[in-house]
């Protein structure tokens, strides 16, 4: 049985992993308007790679005998100045979800639920990656700048992204 703070906490982040897939989606729609089909593709994907990641949570904590609460998805942006504004969001964004993953990983040493904390390694690696590859695209977009053609590149390139269910999803544990 899991114990209460730790059943709030991974509830409160299930709702912070959908906020997540929302403002990705939310991304997807923006860029698809703006006919960048291949920027609005990767965004797309990121979407349902945050809900897996909620669905990892979800499962986990069914698996440890707790309630799953699904809280309201509050309201994500809905417009963006540049792909270069979208990505600099993006790294801001999962810079506060890592912060997020860190909390909870203090949170369950602090109740020694050494269950959580070694489901939440995963999530911990996972979060670099998402950084490096924001960071890496915040680069290569102020290298582009405003070269169309460049620009055309990449999101040729971005359109390429397909979707890879997450290990813990494959393995559904
Ligand atoms: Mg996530």
């Amino acid at each position: 049985m899991i114990s209460p703070k730790i059943q709030d906490a991974i509830n409160e982040q299930i709702n912070a992993e959908f906020w997540s897939a929302y403002l990705y989606l939310s991304m997807g729609m923006h860029f698809e308007s703006e006919g960048h089909s291949g920027i609005a593709n990767w965004f797309r994907i990121q979407f349902k790679e945050e809900q897996a990641h909620a669905e990892i949570f979800i499962n986990y904590l069914i698996a440890r005998g707790g309630r799953v609460e699904l809280k309201p998805v509050a309201a994500v942006p809905t417009t963006w100045e540049s792909p270069l504004a979208a990505f600099q969001d993006t790294l801001a964004h999962e810079e506060k979800v890592t912060a997020l993953i860190n909390k909870l990983y203090a949170l369950a040493e602090s109740e020694h639920d050494y269950a959580t904390r070694g489901k939440l390694d995963w999530f911990v690696s996972e979060q670099v990656e998402e950084e490096e590859t924001a960071q890496n695209l915040i680069g290569r977009l102020k290298l582009i700048g405003d070269n169309g053609l460049a620009l055309f590149m990449l999101d040729q390139e971005l359109a390429a992204r397909t979707y890879t269910v997450p290990s813990p999803l494959q393995s559904n544990n």
